[in-house]
């Protein structure tokens, strides 16, 4: 399985050593260089959601997926929604 790594986020963890050894200074930065010009890999973003409880009619509760407004009475026993897929991990205040 192909896993993946953000090249920023890689990038600014290696400057710092980069910076704080004279001896690795010219290694860090040729890997840098190599991170660079990788090309991307062609990889959808993962979009994540939460359940929202939702009673509608007075009836039995159920659940509404936060990002495309899926409801179902079983909907809530996914790890992802079965309409749009959102990985069902966020926090309903995260900001993210
Ligand atoms: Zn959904």
């Amino acid at each position: 399985m192909s896993e993946y790594i953000e090249r920023e986020k890689l990038i600014d963890q290696l400057l710092p050593l980069a910076d704080a050894s004279a001896k690795l200074h010219d290694g860090i930065m040729t890997a840098i260089f190599q991170v660079k010009n990788q090309p991307a890999a062609d990889v959808p973003s993962v979009v994540h959601g939460h359940w929202e409880v939702f009673a509608p009619w007075g009836s039995k509760k159920t659940v509404i997926c936060s990002e495309c407004g899926n409801y179902s009475p079983l909907a809530g026993e996914y790890a992802y929604c079965p309409n749009c897929g959102a990985r069902m991990d966020k926090e309903e205040n995260d900001n993210v």
